[in-house]
């Protein structure tokens, strides 16, 4: 039986084990964390990624999680609402589409991957092609071998920077996000209220499955990773208007502030020999694009199918390559609207909004400005890899 190590149970490593075991091979996954986070932010499970979910048995669990945000409401400086319109229309989904939160989207996927062995609170530290296998060793001492190694470790992999010799593959996009739990003190039910500042812009959320709200913190900024992220959090949203200050405060005595830079991963192959990437590690859009868990499942899928029917990690990267490309060219034009550069088109942006969203035919257009990120969520035809295997 072939034996196929994955580095990182997060959303491709799941996708991938669940579809391997099925296709008859041997997964084993690795993850650093010592247990599985619940919650986190919100992600969204768009186009060809909804039919994958569909044929892992998962479609209707997943529609239960729904995030269910009903609103989504742009405001001023003075609190002001600017524009309102419905939440998937806000979110760039239309009604298929699904967005729920990150940790209930990998629970399913670990009960999906149930009986599949997994190190918790590991990792890989060295890696070595010997003959048609890779030797591992693990962090805890030990040393494996596998037939395979996919790193599915995020944006920053480290099986990327192991084995790969592109140290300029991450591509820092100069913009931050920084996302932390606070008291719902808008009252929000089911709904997203986002602030607008030159350079900057806040955004609070309620979901359905929590009592908590969530903010999200978007920021032009290009310095490294600070230590203290409250600290750089706090000086770029000084000053500002809405809620900020009340924000601030809760930002100031949250239990964890997660920030990150919002990046995209550019390779020039995704495998090397026996050890191939998946997911965020080999081509990670960014946040911008709102495709990034889509991508994960998509990969997860098509990389075991091609190991099942033997177009190996070559098959993967060629089905998968145009896809990547048409998803993560979503980020940039995304990014322009999310983060405004200066008072003017902050100004312009607000008035638009306002006019649109008074307009009669306004879902029409809300319609076509999601187009292109639907047209990217289905640039890809998924083969039907179970039925293959069986014949
Ligand atoms: C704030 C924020 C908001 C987002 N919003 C959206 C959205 O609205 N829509 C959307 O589609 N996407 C969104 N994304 C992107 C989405 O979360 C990622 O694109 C997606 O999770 C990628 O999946 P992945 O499995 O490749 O990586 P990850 O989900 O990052 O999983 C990687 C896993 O590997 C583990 N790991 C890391 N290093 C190691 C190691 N050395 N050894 C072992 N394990 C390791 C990690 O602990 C993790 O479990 C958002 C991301 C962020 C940060």
């Amino acid at each position: 039986m072939t034996t196929i190590l994955i580095s990182g149970a997060g959303i491709a490593g799941l996708t991938l084990a669940h579809w391997l075991r099925r296709h008859g091979m041997a997964p084993t996954l690795v993850e650093r964390s010592p247990s599985p986070r619940d919650g986190g932010y919100k992600v969204d499970i768009r186009g060809a990624a909804l039919d994958v979910v569909e044929r892992m048995g998962l479609l209707d669990d997943v529609r239960a999680h729904s995030t269910d945000i009903g609103r989504g409401t742009i405001v001023d400086a003075a609190g002001r609402s600017v524009a309102s319109m419905d939440g998937d229309t806000f979110g760039g989904r239309d009604h298929d589409d699904v967005e729920l939160r990150r940790g209930d989207l990998t629970q399913l996927l670990r009960g999906a991957a149930a009986g599949v062995e997994c190190r918790w609170g590991d990792s890989v530290v060295a890696l070595a092609e010997a003959g048609d296998g890779v030797e591992v060793v693990f962090a805890r001492g030990d040393t494996r071998r596998f037939d395979y190694v996919i790193g599915a470790d995020g944006v920053h992999s480290a099986t990327r920077t192991l084995v790969f010799d592109e140290p300029d593959a991450f591509h820092d996009l100069g913009y931050r996000v920084a996302v932390v739990a606070v008291p719902n003190d808008l009252g929000l039910d089911r709904e997203e209220v986002t602030y607008v500042a030159p350079g900057r812009t806040a955004l609070v959320y309620s979901t359905a499955q929590s009592t908590k709200a969530t903010a999200m913190f978007l920021f032009a900024d290009d310095r490294p990773i600070p230590a203290d992220p409250k600290r750089l959090v706090r000086e770029v949203y000084a000053d500002q208007g809405w809620e900020l200050p009340r924000l601030l405060g809760h930002v100031e005595r949250a239990d964890e502030v997660y920030l990150d830079a919002l990046a995209q991963v550019h390779l020039a192959r995704w495998s090397v020999g026996r050890v191939g990437l998946v997911g965020d590690a080999a081509y990670c859009a960014s946040t911008a694009s709102g495709q990034g868990t889509s991508m994960a499942i998509v990969g997860g899928y098509v990389l075991a199918g091609e190991l099942a029917t033997g177009g190996g990690l070559a098959g993967y990267e060629r089905a998968m390559r145009e896809f990547a490309r048409r998803n993560q060219a979503l980020a940039s034009p995304n990014l322009s609207r999310m983060v405004l550069g200066s008072v003017r088109q902050v100004r312009t942006a607000l008035t638009m909004l306002s006019v649109l969203g008074r307009l009669p035919g306004r879902d029409r257009l809300a319609a076509l400005a999601i187009r292109p990120i639907h047209r990217a969520a289905n640039a890809i035809e998924l083969r039907d890899y179970a039925s293959e295997v069986a014949r």
